[in-house]
């Protein structure tokens, strides 16, 4: 019998990709999603879709009682940082209290694998060139402080209750699956190429620079962008892992190479053909210069390979989204 994960999540941008990669790979699915932020049109057709949010509690319980799980990869969040500085408390109950609910009905009913979705937020400003998973952990903004809470709870679970986890800090996904079919549709969209592209399909004026006068070759900060269809592979390898030796772990996902706003800028004006007009704008609040990960563990340790590497590879998988779905999941 395939072993049957839950995927809390599942019809957001990252959920959806690894929902694909896990049936793919065998695994009966079942995602649950309250479709705030997610879309239904996102999630595979093989997999079971359950609209609750896991604040209803009693609608959990009843889920919980009625289903059962080899593991939760759990995805449900919300993810800008911008926004969890005006709203802490939203995203302290999403990102906290309602991932508690999921662990205690788990445990309720003895599923004791997780896999989590963290954020190299938790790293706040960095002080190394690129980042270990030992990094110092001091987030700079309520996203990376609520993702952090949450790994603590995960390590006090492990301790007390006996439940084994990895969290998965990602650097900046993007891309889309070659399908097609999916990619990012978030609202309102705040993240870098999607904006990029959204310019180029003529929908935004111009993609805003913020800020110029940072400590980095062209003045514009460097980030490291992973293909999200290569955080689904870690994933599986993680999931795969914990299901196995039960032991709790934490791994980067990067590329480990850093690309400058205006690097990304450029690259799209060559997978596009598009001129992409820019205006310069101050910086954002909480940005900081440099973030590159370190994800040697993961490839040690899970034996993980991202495919794509070049940032051309991964702008080019997401235009073939843009260019097809300028709406995203409307159209
Ligand atoms: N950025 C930008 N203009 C935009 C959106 C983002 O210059 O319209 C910059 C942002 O300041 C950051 C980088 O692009 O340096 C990546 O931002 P994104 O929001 O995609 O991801 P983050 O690094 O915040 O997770």
């Amino acid at each position: 019998m395939p072993q049957h994960i839950l995927v809390t999540g599942g019809a957001g941008y990252i959920g959806s990709h690894v929902v694909r990669t896990l049936l793919h790979e065998g695994y009966t699915v079942s995602v649950l999603d309250n479709l705030i932020n997610g879309h239904r049109k996102s999630v595979a057709s093989a997999a079971g879709f359950y609209q609750i949010d896991l604040g209803d509690v009693k609608a959990l319980r009843s889920f919980f009682d009625t289903h059962s799980f080899d593991a939760v990869m759990h995805f449900a969040a919300f993810i800008e940082a911008g926004i969890s500085m005006r709203k802490p408390a939203e995203f302290f109950e999403n990102n906290c209290v309602n991932g508690f609910h999921l662990l205690n009905e788990m445990l309720r009913h003895g599923i004791k694998t997780f896999v989590f979705s963290s954020t190299a937020a938790v790293y706040g400003d960095p002080v190394d060139d690129r980042i270990t998973e030992d990094h110092r952990l001091k987030p700079v903004n309520h996203y990376g402080r609520t993702k952090l809470m949450f790994e603590q709870l995960l390590n006090m679970y492990e301790q007390s209750y006996g439940l084994s986890s990895v969290a998965l800090r990602y650097f900046n996904a993007s891309g889309a699956d070659d399908s097609g079919g999916i990619g990012e549709d978030h609202a309102p969209e705040t993240h870098l190429i999607p904006l990029v592209l959204q310019t180029a399909v003529g929908l935004r004026e111009y993609i805003n620079i913020f800020g110029t006068n940072y400590d980095t070759p062209d003045g514009t900060c460097i980030r490291d962008y992973i293909h999200v269809n290569d955080l689904a592979s870690a994933h599986v390898l993680a999931l795969k892992k914990v299901l196995s030796d039960q032991t709790s772990d934490v791994f980067n996902l990067g590329n480990g190479k850093g690309f400058s706003v205006k690097e990304v800028i450029e690259a799209a004006r060559t997978v596009t053909g598009k001129k992409i007009p820019v205006k310069i704008a101050a910086r954002r609040e909480g940005d900081p210069a440099v973030l590159v990960a370190d994800s040697t563990k993961a490839k040690r340790v899970l034996g993980w390979k991202p495919n794509y590497r070049s940032i051309q590879s991964i702008v080019e998988s997401a235009w073939k989204w843009h260019e097809s779905n300028p709406h995203g999941f409307q159209d």
